[in-house]
Parts: C-alpha cells; structure tokens; sequence
C-alpha cells in the first residue's frame, strides 16, 4: 500500500515565536510571517504586511509588496503567473509545452519565445551537467507521478523504457521558424525545475517597473527577495530543515537583493514499503536522485539560474556540484549533506547562520 504526501504544509503564524535576532542570540520576537515551503522570511514588526496568495504554477505562490503595492499590482502579477502557467506546465493539456509533448515524434511545434527562452536555458544547464539536469525527463516524471494521486512504484521494465525516452540532445529547436521538435514517440519535456523561477523573475519585472522598492515573491519556497525590505535592512530567508515539517528551518541566510531557491527531499514525496521516494530523479537509473544530500540552496542574481541550479547541484551532488558552483560567478550555494553537515561556498556560509544543532557547518 502507498500513499503520497503533498509535500506542501503552509504554515501561517501569527504567535510569538523564537527567532534569531541579527547577532545570532535566540531572543523571542513579534510575530513571523511563516512564508510557504523553503522560505520563512523572519520579520520583528507588529503586524503581518498585506501579501497576496493564489494556486498558481502547481503551488502556493505569494507576493508581498511591502511598500506601495496596489490591487491592480497584484492582479497583474497573478494574472502573468498563470499566463505563465498556461505556457509551460505540463500537467495540463492545452499549454504550449503540452502540444510540443503531443507532437513527440509527428511534427515540429509552434513555441512562443518564453518558452524556447526557458527551454534554451534548461538544455543549457543539462550540458553544464553532462545530461544528469535534463528537461526531456518528461516520461520518468510521470512514470513516477510523485505529488499525484497516480504517485506508484514503476517496474524496472518500465523506467528502462521511459529512460530510453530522456536525452535532452536529442531536442531540435528551431529559432528561426520557432518550433520545437521532439523526434521519438512518447519524448516529453517537463520544465518543472526550471519554470518557477522564470516566472518569479517576471514578477520581479513587474513589481521593479512599478517603481517598488522592497518587495518579497515567494513561489512556493521559490524566492526572489527585492530591493530592500525597508530601512536598509537585510532580508533574512530561512532555510528549511530538511528533515522536520515545513517550517522548521535550520538556519538563517541574510542578503540583499537575491534569489534563493531549494531544491530538497521533503519537497514532494512517495511513502511506500517504508521508504521515501523524491520527486528529482536520476537520469542515470530511473529512480530518485541519492546523491548523500537532503537539500540544496542556491543564491543567485536571477531566480531561473537559482532553480535550475539547485536542481543540478542536487542531482551531481556535493562533490560536483561544489566544484559547479566554485566555478560560475555570482552563484552561491548551500548544501545539506545526509550526515547532518551543512557545507557550501565561502559566499553562502559567510552570509548562514545556524540555529538547529542537530546540524554543524563545516567549511
Ligand atoms: P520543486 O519543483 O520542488 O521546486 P525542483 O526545482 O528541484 O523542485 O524541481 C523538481 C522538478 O523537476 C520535478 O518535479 C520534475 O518536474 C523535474 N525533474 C525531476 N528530475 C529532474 C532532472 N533530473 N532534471 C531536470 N528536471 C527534473
Ligand atoms: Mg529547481
């Protein structure tokens, strides 16, 4: 027997809760603002500023704009999210990328160009990965169903045949015509690593456009934290205990203007045969990526890197994915290791503070 757990617990709070005040001395605070999945955004104002959430992109996605928002501000930016939605998401059926899986194998495919911007962008980080990123992990995907109600337990013979599907240099874009072509039957694209962070960055357009100055966007534990949250100050996101309920965090990062996103275990999940089995996969062998980590964190200037990235530095791993990060500009990255160390780039631990001693940092 199986059941799937929505990885997905929002957690509002308006109690006093301990937090971590900016010189790392647990002190009781006003009230926090528990924002959803990876991002806790901790606050000691009064009161919890106006913020807008709607299901959107396959999650819970929230927009705070602190200073200045409006209804129709708002309005717009929900409105482009699931325009957005309407484009990549390959659950429904009628999205530019679900036509493109359609045609697997019949015909090249019209694509408007934020879908071959994003495509582009996944194929590139599946060869800064040598294809263990790959956005043509369509079929495995659903093979799986992790976070459906059709989440199983494929047989080898199956995840050998849906495998046999995955391989992002088989994917033709055509720039020039607009299209898209997968050659074999059943190919499938699956731009869930890479979508969100995309549209926070459009939201970011938006909201910079309409001249705000601090504003935070979480998409469901995707974050892009702008300009400043008032006073100069730095934001602080925590960072998810990978091992406890959404919430419950391990640490704090603090930064400016940055996107932080997180890739984990506990973010979507099978329970069956008393095991857990996440929702990144291995292109090597089918079945849930264990590279020894519990959960990656990357800090980065644009959300689509941020997402992308730490769904490759999860699937390489801590030794790779170290060496990946040390070796891009303007990435930091944070990692979780299964023995409870938390190790990351001298960038991202400068900037981490640890509340959770269950976890030691070793630089
Ligand atoms: P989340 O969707 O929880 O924000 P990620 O950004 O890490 O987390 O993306 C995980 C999603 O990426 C999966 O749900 C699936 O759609 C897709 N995916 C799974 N494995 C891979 C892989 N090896 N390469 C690229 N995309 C993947
Ligand atoms: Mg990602």
């Amino acid at each position: 027997m199986s059941f799937i757990k929505s990885g997905f617990r929002p957690v509002f709070s308006s109690q006093p809760r301990a937090v971590v005040s900016k010189s790392g001395i647990l002190k009781q605070a006003g009230p926090l603002v528990f924002l959803l999945s990876l991002g806790v955004v901790l606050g000691g104002c009064s009161k919890i500023p106006p913020a807008r959430s709607e299901f959107v992109l396959g999650t819970v996605c929230t927009v705070n704009l602190y200073r200045g928002g409006t209804a129709a501000l708002y309005g717009d930016i929900f409105a482009r999210l699931r325009d957005l939605e309407g484009l990549m998401s390959s659950n429904a059926a009628d999205t530019e990328v679900a036509r493109i899986n359609q045609n697997a194998g019949i015909a090249p495919v019209k694509a408007g160009e934020e879908v071959i911007r994003v495509l582009s962008a996944a194929l590139h980080y599946a060869e800064l990965s040598g294809g263990t990123f790959d956005p043509t992990v369509g079929p495995l995907v659903k093979l799986w169903g992790i976070g459906t109600e059709q989440a199983r337990i494929p047989a080898e013979e199956e995840i050998r045949g849906a495998l046999d599907l995955v391989n992002w240099r088989e994917v033709i874009v055509n720039r020039e015509a607009g299209t898209v072509f997968l050659p074999k039957p059943g190919m499938g694209i699956d731009l869930g690593a890479i979508a969100k962070g995309y549209a926070a960055d459009q939201a970011a357009e938006l909201i910079k456009k309409a001249g705000i100055s601090g504003a935070l966007i979480d998409l469901g534990g995707n974050i892009y934290a702008l300009g400043t949250k008032g006073e100069g100050k730095p934001w602080r996101i925590a960072v998810q205990d990978p091992l406890d309920v959404r919430g419950a965090y391990i640490g704090v990062l603090e930064l400016g203007e940055k996107s932080v996103v997180t890739s984990g275990v506990y973010e979507r999940f099978l329970e069956a045969e008393d095991r857990r089995y996440h929702h990144i996969l291995s292109t090597a062998d089918g079945y849930p990526a264990d590279t020894g980590l519990l959960s990656v964190t990357v800090i980065a200037d644009t959300s689509m890197d941020a997402d992308a990235l730490s769904t490759v530095l999860f699937v390489l791993g801590y030794g790779e994915g170290r060496i990946l990060a040390d070796s891009l500009e303007n990435i930091e990255a944070l990692f979780v290791l299964q023995d409870l160390s938390i190790r990351g780039t001298p960038g991202a631990l400068e900037n981490f503070t640890l509340v959770n001693d269950q976890y030691r940092i070793v630089r």
